[in-house]
């Protein structure tokens, strides 16, 4: 960050050395419509957060800024050690150097609920695009852990498939896959089960309870999945109309919400 100007503090040296995700303050708006309002929330190193919510409530959006696929406006977000956004009220942005940016996406994963994966490449190539082209990793190497991680998903042998010739459960455990081929610190999923034909949920919550059980990643998940919340999440943050209503382990907010959106969501999803 720009440190000329020493009256900024500098978000990283501000977040403790056991959290992973550090937001504060943020908000964000698209043209006027403010959609986050003052959203707090660490994530510690290998903590698994399940973000739950009403549609439109701001998940995705804050995903996407934790990712720097969008950006904040105001606050600050520091991921996997990087600052991701940083604008304290009515301060100067401190922009990200497109450098920066690829330094920090390798750092944090990100699987879509659509998994668009490219049609024309395999299995294997689709996993071992990024880490060709960003680490310029030798080969044989990248290769190898493409297949290591094709086997942890549960898809050893479909290397050479095409997305086409494989079922949406498979084409997300491939995406998955392909979200950790860079070895990320960091994994968000954004309803990854949302699009699935409901025969093929299991398989990939199954995956990602086994990334979760695995440990060595914080991840964060938005799902709609209130059994795989309950038994996989470490904490539970229930969002409404861009702000965190509450935050708890997960008996707490889904079994004994404090709060009447809470309550009002888990009964109509339950
Ligand atoms: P959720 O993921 O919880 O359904 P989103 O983050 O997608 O919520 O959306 C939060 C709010 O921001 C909604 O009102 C939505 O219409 C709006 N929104 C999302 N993406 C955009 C965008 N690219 N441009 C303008 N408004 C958007
Ligand atoms: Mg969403």
């Amino acid at each position: 960050m720009d440190r000329r100007n020493a009256a900024i503090p500098d978000p990283v040296a501000l977040v403790p050395h056991d959290v992973s995700i550090s937001i504060r303050n943020v908000d964000k708006y698209y043209g006027g419509n403010q959609v986050l309002f003052d959203i707090n929330l660490d994530v510690k190193r290998e903590e698994v957060v399940c973000l739950i919510g009403p549609s439109g409530s701001g998940k995705s959006t804050l995903l996407r800024c934790i990712n720097h696929l969008e950006t904040i406006n105001t606050g600050s977000i520091v991921a996997a050690g990087e600052i991701v956004g940083y604008r304290m009220h009515r301060g100067r942005l401190h922009e990200l150097r497109p450098k920066d940016v690829g330094r920090q996406r390798a750092k944090v994963g990100m699987v879509f609920q659509q998994f668009n994966l490219f049609p024309h490449l395999t299995a294997l190539q689709n996993i071992t695009l990024a880490p060709r082209k960003v680490k310029r990793e030798d080969m044989a190497a990248t290769t190898a852990y493409a297949k290591e991680l094709l086997a942890r998903v549960g898809l050893a042998g479909k290397e050479n498939s095409y997305p086409g010739q494989l079922s949406g459960g498979q084409q997300q455990r491939v995406a998955i896959a392909r979200a950790m081929a860079m070895r990320p610190e960091i994994m968000l999923f954004d309803e990854p089960t949302s699009a699935l034909d409901p025969e093929l949920v299991g398989e990939v919550l199954s995956v990602m309870k086994d990334l979760a059980q695995t440990g060595g990643k914080t991840m964060v998940v938005v799902t709609h999945e209130m059994g795989f919340a309950r038994e996989v999440a470490d904490r539970v943050v229930f969002m409404d109309a861009g702000r965190i209503i509450e935050a708890g382990a997960p008996e707490q907010v889904l079994g004994d919400p404090r709060h009447e959106r809470t309550k009002a969501f888990i009964s109509a999803v339950l």
